[in-house]
């Protein structure tokens, strides 16, 4: 995982709004900690175990001031190019009419995603994690702070394109949400269990192209049932709209504070 990934250890993220177009290394708040970059692999373990409750202390926080503001918040995780802002572009076309909608953009570098969701009409804030692969309880709690969003706010935030560390990060969200798309091959499953195995529900994106690749939806739900058996899934194209319907399902039936 990311102590020994490395990722931990250049520095803070940059939390943007799309129009500041900062570049990612001008603010680096260097509150890293180097302990991980020595010492034998039991120390590394100890230092992962640290980040990781120092982390989902941060989390809890998060989830109480969410709570405060009867903001319900989902952590859309995938891996690049899956559809993850696709999906909330159409989402926020379709469901901002009936309530507020904000996202935080994770993503290493640039303000691209951000800026199509704030084409669809979301409000938005980027993170840029420079060489970080994940997002943390740290880092939302920030975006939160600049992004102010209103009471009953439907906010979805976007993970770093990564099927591995996001699984370990709890972000102080109500719901997790893995996305795949029918390109990547219906193993994946079987190849990180770990994101799938923290999944409430699996979005399968992309259905569209089902006709054109070696993908079979009852192996890959299988695969899925095998690492978590009660997990909810979801075909879908964003692109077509075909499947939507049952992903908004979902999410009223999930949004546990706001009804
Ligand atoms: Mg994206
Ligand atoms: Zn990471």
């Amino acid at each position: 995982m990311c102590a020994t990934c490395g990722c931990q250890g250049d520095g803070g993220p940059v939390v943007t709004l799309p129009h500041e177009h900062q570049h990612p290394h001008s603010s680096h708040e260097h509150d890293h900690d180097h302990d991980h970059q020595h010492g034998p692999s039991g120390e590394v373990i100890t230092l992962e175990q640290k980040v990781l409750a120092k982390n989902d202390l941060l989390a809890e926080r998060n989830r109480g001031w969410l709570a405060g503001r009867a903001i319900s918040a989902f952590n859309v995780m995938s891996s690049p190019g899956a559809g993850k802002t696709t999906l909330l572009v159409r989402t926020i076309g379709d469901l901002s009419g009936a309530r507020p909608i904000a996202v935080i953009e994770g993503d290493q570098e640039t303000t691209l995603d951000a800026d199509r969701i704030e084409a669809a009409g979301s409000s938005v804030v980027q993170i840029n994690t420079g060489s970080g692969c994940h997002l943390d309880a740290d880092m939302v709690r920030r975006a939160l702070e600049k992004l102010d969003p209103a009471t009953g706010t439907l906010l979805f935030i976007e993970n770093v394109g990564n099927l591995v560390c996001p699984a370990l990060f709890d972000l102080g969200e109500e719901g997790k949400l893995v996305l795949i798309s029918v390109t990547e091959g219906d193993d994946k499953p079987l190849k990180y269990p770990h994101m799938f195995a923290v999944a409430d529900a699996v979005v399968v994106n992309k259905t569209d192209l089902l006709p054109y690749v070696d993908f079979d939806m009852k192996t890959f739900v299988r695969h899925a049932q095998s690492v978590n058996p009660e997990v909810r899934i979801l075909p879908t194209s964003a692109t077509t709209g075909d499947g939507m319907d049952d992903w908004y399902g979902w999410l009223a039936e999930n949004r546990h504070i706001v009804r």
